[in-house]
């Protein structure tokens, strides 16, 4: 396919390969039936697990695969090329990340392997709250020492796949706002073991969206968490939270990719093959233009991405270009998805042709994990030194 001509390393060419052999198996019947359902894509989340590819960021000492986040770009962006919904584990790949550079070597030996051989899923992550929204630092679920526990109560919003996650990374509040001297100070990231506590402390409920994304909102009701699941220092969560978003906005930005792959490669087959007036419709220069305009904001995206991913890896600043990644590449999945559904015309409303629901499942990148206004305000203030718009 002309989009994937990028000079890559052979060992991205190789996990690619094995990515598309491993996604072959779960074609867009599988996600349909399971979009329709609003099921969880577990065999396909056991499959990516079995193979390597969840555990590509952890370290080999604690059985993972070692690999840097430009191997993990390439995966999650194939992943979604092939049709397939990596947002139902994607979150894992990130949140490790913060149990991996804050963690004590004794919570990574707790936690790492398990993970890595996914005999435990740490998919949750529990920062949004519906009185704060983006604004993290207001969030109010607090969690009181008492002992050698933890006590927490409050509320999470959005958590996605917290019904099919054993671990959550939570973030809440150990030091009242009021106290604390920094204002970014006062939060405390926690590991929570959901199996221990399902039903009695916590309690999930699923909340119905557009696109099936196994997201909930979760009740915490005294709930006992080990002091030893502290990640860090305490009263420092926000600092590490704000750490692993850069690797959360790179390959959710090559996911986007990924999507705009699949949309334009759709939309470019549909166009050769769909005859209409006698001639098939990509002759006219209507269809054919926006598949063209799509395709040059992809590659143009894809570049941003590739750079954000080869700063993080080399562990240089990177916050402006994963930022931006995030920005542009989910402009133009966006892009490419309305290019993609015109193209087809009434059969791109048609649930077999899998357009509509790729449509309504990249919609979500314009407003999660970040929105695309936060992002604009980010480079705003700390790009170009204009005055803090909030
Ligand atoms: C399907 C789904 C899955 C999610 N999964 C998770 C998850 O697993 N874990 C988790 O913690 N969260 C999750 N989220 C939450 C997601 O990160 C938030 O929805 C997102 O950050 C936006 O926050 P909000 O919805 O509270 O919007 P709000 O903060 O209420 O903002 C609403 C609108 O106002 C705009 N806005 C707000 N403030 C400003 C400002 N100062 N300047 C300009 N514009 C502004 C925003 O851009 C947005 O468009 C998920 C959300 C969805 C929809």
């Amino acid at each position: 396919m002309a989009q994937t001509d990028h000079p890559e390393t052979e060992d991205l060419a190789d996990i690619r390969a094995s990515v598309r052999a491993l996604c072959a198996n779960f074609p867009g019947e599988y996600w349909r039936k399971l979009d329709r359902e609003r099921g969880y894509p577990g065999e396909f989340v056991t499959a990516l697990t079995t193979a390597g590819f969840l555990g590509a960021l952890i370290p080999e000492q604690y059985g993972g695969s070692g690999l840097s986040i430009v191997e993990a770009v390439a995966i999650m962006e194939e992943i979604q090329a092939c049709g397939c919904n990596g947002a139902a584990c994607h979150a894992q790949m990130y949140t490790m990340g913060t149990l991996l550079r804050h963690g004590s070597a004794e919570q990574k030996e707790r936690w790492l392997p398990a993970i890595a051989a996914g005999d435990l899923r740490l998919q949750a992550f529990g920062v949004t709250e519906p009185t704060s929204g983006t604004d993290t630092l207001a969030l109010r679920t607090t969690a009181e020492r008492k002992g050698d526990h933890y006590v927490v109560n409050g509320q999470k919003i959005w958590t996605s796949r917290a019904e099919h996650s054993d671990l959550m990374l939570l973030l809440a509040r150990t030091t009242p706002r009021e106290d604390v001297m920094r204002r970014t100070a006062g939060l405390s990231v926690f590991v929570v073991d959901m199996r221990l506590a399902q039903g009695a402390n916590i309690n999930v409920n699923p909340i119905r969206t557009m696109m099936n994304h196994a997201t909930t909102e979760v009740f915490f009701d005294d709930l006992r968490v080990p002091a030893e699941n502290l990640i860090g220092e305490e009263g420092e969560g926000f600092r590490y939270i704000l750490s692993g978003m850069n690797a959360e906005r790179i390959l959710i930005a090559a996911e986007c990719i990924g999507d705009a792959k699949w949309f334009i490669e759709k939309a470019t087959a549909y166009a050769k093959e769909r005859t209409v007036f006698g001639r098939p419709i990509g002759q006219n220069q209507g269809v054919q233009f926006p598949i063209a305009r799509a395709y040059a904001q992809m590659r143009a995206a894809e570049l941003m991405v590739r750079d954000a991913a080869t700063r993080y890896a080399a562990g240089r600043d990177c916050g402006p270009e994963a930022n931006m990644a995030k920005l542009l590449a989910a402009d133009a999945s966006w892009a490419a998805a309305e290019m993609c559904l015109q193209t087809h015309g009434g059969f791109g409303f048609a649930e077999e042709f899998d357009i509509e629901r790729k449509f309504r499942e990249t919609r979500l990148y314009q407003v999660a994990p970040i929105s695309t206004n936060l992002i604009l305000a980010y480079l705003g203030e700390h790009v170009l030194g204009l005055p803090r718009s909030y």
